[in-house]
């Protein structure tokens, strides 16, 4: 692999990061204490192509590559976690399986709106009140066919961008009997009759990203809403889970990023014993742990990243580099708040809404147990 950015990619980032500090960062802490939605953010990242990251141009999308495409999570979650984790959503989990497994129709019908920041956004929800890391056994939400339908009932639990979506892929059991090939994804647009999207969940951070409770009742959409293959949405959504993992870990890269930028603007500037605690050892060696490993996570993505461009296997270094950069933000939030002493605690401070939103990246898209028995699994096979 070649460690140097392209041209391009250098450009990209330029581009993407200039956008983020100008209209995502100033919001970010806004965002947060009003748990809203930067739609006036959103609306523009569609022209930028920060809406359809892996959509083909044919439907409206910038379709960069996927170190690209990390490149663009990160700095937004540089600039906003909240922010970030509805755009890494929407391209990762919402629109990635319609340009995987959707058909011609249905990329026409849905892909357009989504990409230009003139309509609403996508979502995917697999999890439930009862299955999380389980999905496979632990789906309850069924769709039977009846007549030229599908006809859906459940409840699923902590969808991203549930109340800001114009269509969630659910993921079903197709087959009451079960096992690896009993669950497909159905799209249902979120104003179908009986899909009720529940109040936005009060959480710890990331509180300007909506995460909905979802339920289906009697929910009926057409068989062809049905997408990709009945009875593959186990693989369909592992394969997704892929690529979403990069994502996450970008984030999480973005996060440490602007939590040591605030870290090294404290360090310089607060005076203990009459120097800058800059000066102090212990601080500078927290520093330097953290630009040490920001640097090892940041290569780790791009290197799981430029493995999906080649279309090579990447699922391990997906999980690993999702692993490494999310346990690491994790270290550097945490260090970036003691290097901050009492005024970290403060809200005054972005290093605490950073923290906070930090907290889930080593939950969502797979914990860091998931993502160890993806890795110790594919290496006791050899792989
Ligand atoms: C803010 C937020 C946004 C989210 N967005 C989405 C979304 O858009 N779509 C969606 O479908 N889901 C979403 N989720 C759900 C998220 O993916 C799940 O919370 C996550 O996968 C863990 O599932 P769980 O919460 O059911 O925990 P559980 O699976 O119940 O796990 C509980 C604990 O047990 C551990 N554990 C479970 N199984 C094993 C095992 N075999 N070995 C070792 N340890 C194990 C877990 O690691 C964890 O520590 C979101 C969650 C949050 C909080």
């Amino acid at each position: 692999m070649n460690f140097e950015l392209t041209q391009e990619q250098r450009m990209w980032r330029e581009v993407v990061h200039d956008f983020v500090e100008r209209e995502v960062k100033p919001k970010a802490q806004e965002v947060d204490e009003e748990a809203s939605f930067n739609w006036p953010a959103v609306r523009k990242m569609g022209p930028l192509g920060l809406l359809g990251l892996g959509v083909p141009e044919q439907y409206g999308g910038s379709n960069v590559d996927s170190i690209s495409a990390a490149i663009a999570i990160e700095e937004l979650g540089w600039g906003c976690g909240s922010t970030a984790l509805s755009i890494s959503a929407h391209n990762g989990l919402g629109t990635m399986p319609l340009v995987l497994y959707g058909t011609e129709a249905q990329k026409r019908r849905f892909l357009p709106p989504l990409v230009t920041g003139k309509g609403k956004l996508a979502a995917l929800v697999m999890t439930e009140p009862g299955a999380g890391s389980d999905i496979q056994g632990g789906i309850t939400t069924h769709a039977e066919r009846q007549g030229d339908d599908w006809v859906i009932n459940g409840a699923k639990m902590w969808c991203t961008n549930g109340s800001v979506a114009d269509y969630i892929i659910i993921v079903v059991r197709t087959d009451p009997r079960g096992g690896s090939r009993s669950l497909s994804m159905i799209i249902v647009p979120t104003d179908t009759p009986g899909l009720h999207v529940a109040p936005t969940e009060k959480k710890m951070g990331l509180k300007g990203s909506p995460t909905n409770a979802v339920t289906c009742d009697n929910v009926r959409v057409p068989q062809d809403f049905l997408l990709g293959v009945e009875g593959r949405g186990l693989h369909q959504t592992l394969a997704t889970l892929d690529g979403g993992r990069i994502s996450i870990g970008a984030l999480a890269v973005g996060l440490a990023q602007a939590a040591m930028e605030e870290a090294v603007r404290y360090a310089n500037g607060r005076q203990a014993f009459g120097r800058p605690i800059a000066e102090f050892q212990a601080i500078q060696w927290m520093l330097a742990d953290a630009a040490t490993e920001i640097h090892a996570a940041r290569l780790s993505i791009y290197y799981a990243a430029w493995l999906r461009d080649q279309a090579k296997p990447y699922t391990k270094e997906a999980a690993m580099a999702k692993l490494f950069a999310t346990e690491m933000a994790e270290r550097v939030c945490r260090n970036a708040i003691q290097i901050h002493g009492g005024y970290g605690y403060s809200r005054e401070y972005p290093v605490e809404r950073i923290y906070r939103d930090a907290r889930l990246m080593t939950i969502g898209e797979g914990t860091s147990e998931v993502q160890r028995l993806v890795i110790s699994r594919l290496l006791l096979q050899g792989m």
